[in-house]
């Protein structure tokens, strides 16, 4: 899809879900506004695992820090959501880029990401989107690597478009990637998911811990892809229809109970 500016620039928005001062969001700005005019309309502060949550119950504020630049007390959803409808000049953006996000989303953790999400969001309202993590092994990822990534892949979305309701969910390891490889959205076992502790008053209390996660090994599939140092692309969909189980569950008894 390809709205197109009146002055032939393509309109670029930028979201995040580790908040609008984090560096991935900066790296991937400066890459980006190579191939056009970049809106920023990021969160306030970190979302991280805040998935497609949309804010309807109270308002939100939106904070102008320059041109094209606004941060939102809200999530990645309600950022892209504001951007698309209100803050983009022009009109809709012609992409949306959600990212560099600091630590990677494979497998199930997609469901989970913000970063994803503002990507899911973008496809949602017809927009070509795309999700862009980095993964480290220490200390923190090389975003100048994932930027020029991004860039690449960026070019080929806004030249092709992508198939109606799909976007790409990226991956880029650490050091310098192998290559790019073409993945299946892979699964993860967690062993370990939940730590109890005590409080000082004897009462227990809980961490949601990612730790421990064992790769499936699968071999098209996103986590294999980074392991090896290889950039993961992975096409996804919004339409979570499993379409092989219409037949079987057609096949079912299935009746409101009297
Ligand atoms: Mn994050």
């Amino acid at each position: 899809m390809n709205r197109g500016a009146p002055d032939g620039a393509k309109r670029i928005l930028v979201t995040n879900d580790d908040g609008i001062d984090a560096p991935g969001i900066a790296a991937l700005c400066a890459v980006l506004s190579r191939l056009g005019d970049v809106t920023v309309a990021a969160p306030d502060r970190e979302h991280s695992g805040a998935s497609h949550a949309l804010t309807f119950r109270r308002p939100l504020r939106v904070r102008k820090h320059s041109e094209r630049r606004y941060a939102i007390d809200g999530t990645p959803t309600d950022c892209v959501h504001l951007a698309v409808f209100q803050l983009v000049a022009g009109g809709p953006p012609d992409l949306v880029v959600s990212g560099i996000n600091r630590g990677y989303n494979l497998g199930d953790d997609v469901t989970y990401s913000g970063t994803v999400a503002g990507a899911l969001e973008g496809t949602l309202l017809r927009v070509p989107s795309l999700a862009i993590s980095a993964g480290f092994d220490a200390g923190e990822p090389d975003y100048d690597v994932a930027a020029r990534v991004a860039a690449g892949l960026c070019t080929e979305v806004l030249r092709r478009g992508l198939a109606p309701g799909t976007f790409l969910n990226v991956n880029v390891p650490p050091g310098r990637p192998c290559g790019i490889r073409v993945t299946r959205q892979g699964s993860r076992t967690y062993r370990a998911a939940v730590v109890e502790r005590t409080d000082p008053k004897g009462e227990p209390y809980y961490w949601i811990a990612a730790a421990d996660a064992v790769p499936a090994d699968e071999a098209d599939g996103d986590h294999v892809a980074v392991r090896d140092r290889y950039v993961s692309v992975t096409p996804l969909h919004a339409d979570l229809t499993h379409v092989p189980s219409l037949a079987a569950l057609s096949s079912w008894n299935l009746e409101i109970v009297p």
